[in-house]
């Protein structure tokens, strides 16, 4: 007997078998099984096109089917797929991987450990930021600042350090020594009476350091651009005086660079728009082109000393960590960042596409805010524009907008509010203003 490889049957199948991330059985009724991928399309079981309007996750920012990837990972599939990597074994891409980030990343970055992913890195540096402090004599400073709106993923630490209430609700209690500060959105964040908005929202983090205690604060988690939480570009003078307080209080500042890193925003890094160094940071996704699960922590020279200085292992490992083969792909990826010049291409085609989605939609009486840096574009659908306030959750803005969105051949993620933008930073601009064009009748359809 043939068998069905139709998109209904192995949606059935899957609907019987595959708990999904975000698992929700009403919204995964019509999923799209993929099966190809071409630059900026993806293919599903039944041959339907649709615009890959977020690089999938954030992560596929060379474009889908690169050959270049596929010839990496066979040839170190080929010779030696996996070793351990734990201390006393090594092998040769993660050795040549970590050494080209040192020259990536800003200059007092030069040492690395890797992850499956981001999750997993966010975690890596929270028990490092802890680690690091108790070696310095100061073990009670162990909790976490992060921000409303942050994402870090959902293993248990990252959770904790994520900022999004639905991520907590059925996963209590928390770890405790967690805390969120006010995101710094340009378009929510009350302008102060006097001084900069940017200003004011930093100073959250003193305000939120000084209540807890700064003997006890280990760092402050950001992401440079809130991704997952709604594409929230902070104002320019944010992470100046984020970094300056951190300095003063002795706490950690780790940049989540997972989505923004490797070009995205239009620097190879996000933190490069603000002119500041992490004392930690971290990736993922772009790192491979989304080919390999892959992330790591970048650790300054002095925090990565705690842990080579030691007289005893540091007691942190994945089986996963320094993968050759998911190295072997970050390495071609970055051939392909550096050689078609990715983060170039972000901001140029980014400052375009930004500009053709406010003429396109900044008139239309819902759409509150629209917003971008690089290829990292957010639209904000608003019931009022004077008051901003949101539909209410009853009206399933958030699936109408998907379901109109896909209806006409886009597929991307819109949180509740938010249509969140990430196409590959390959995609050609006349693809780009085919987006626009999507989401202003898709807009107008569910608002309208
Ligand atoms: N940090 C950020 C900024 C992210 O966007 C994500 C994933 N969207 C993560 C961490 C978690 O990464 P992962 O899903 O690979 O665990």
């Amino acid at each position: 007997m043939k068998q069905d490889f139709s998109n209904d049957a192995l949606l059935n199948l899957d609907q019987r078998h595959v708990i999904h991330p975000l698992h929700h059985t009403a919204g995964h009724q019509n999923a799209r099984v993929w099966v190809r991928g071409e630059n900026c399309h993806l293919y599903d079981a039944d041959g339907g096109r649709f615009i890959d309007g977020l690089s999938c996750l954030w992560n596929v920012s060379a474009g889908h089917g690169r050959a270049e990837l596929t010839a990496a990972a066979a040839k170190q599939m080929e010779q030696l797929a996996f070793c351990s990597n734990y201390a006393g074994g090594a092998n040769r891409p993660a050795i040549e991987l970590a050494a080209r980030l040192a020259n990536m990343t800003p200059p007092n970055i030069n040492h690395f450990y890797f992850t499956s992913g981001g999750g997993e890195a966010t975690d890596s540096n929270i028990k490092l930021a802890r680690y690091y402090w108790r070696a310095q004599g100061q073990p009670a400073k162990t909790k976490i600042i992060g921000r409303r709106w942050g994402y870090h993923g959902v293993t248990f630490g990252a959770m904790c350090a994520t900022g999004i209430a639905a991520y907590h609700k059925d996963f209590a209690p928390l770890i405790p020594g967690f805390s969120h500060i006010p995101s710094p959105d340009p378009y929510h964040y009350p302008r102060p009476a006097s001084g900069s908005q940017g200003v004011a929202a930093a100073n959250e983090l003193e305000q939120e350091i000084l209540r807890q205690g700064a003997d006890t604060v280990a760092a402050f988690i950001a992401e440079p651009v809130q991704g997952a939480g709604g594409v929230i570009v902070p104002p320019p003078d944010y992470f100046p005086r984020v970094r300056e307080i951190c300095d003063q209080y002795e706490v950690l500042f780790i940049a989540d660079e997972v989505i923004t890193g490797f070009g995205r925003t239009g620097k190879m890094f996000g933190v490069e728009h603000y002119d500041v160094q992490p004392d930690l940071m971290q990736f993922a996704k772009s790192i491979t082109s989304g080919a390999q699960p892959l992330g790591g922590i970048g650790i300054r020279d002095d925090i990565a000393a705690a842990v080579t200085d030691a007289a005893s292992p540091w007691m942190h490992a994945y089986t996963y960590s320094g993968h050759p083969t998911a190295c072997a792909v970050a390495l071609a990826a970055l051939d392909i960042i550096e050689q078609e010049n990715l983060p170039m291409q972000a901001a140029e085609k980014g400052a375009v596409f930004l500009a053709q989605l406010h003429s396109a939609l900044d008139d239309l009486p819902q759409v509150g805010n629209v917003r971008g840096l690089g290829m990292m574009c957010g639209v904000e659908i608003v019931a009022d524009k004077q008051t901003k306030e949101w539909f209410p959750p009853e009206y399933q803005l958030g699936a109408k907008l998907t379901a109109a969105l896909m209806k006409r051949g886009l597929y991307t993620r819109v949180r509740s509010e938010v249509i969140c933008l990430a196409p590959p930073l390959t995609t050609p601009p006349a693809v780009l203003t085919e987006i626009v064009d999507i989401i202003r009748a898709a807009v107008v359809e569910v608002t309208g």
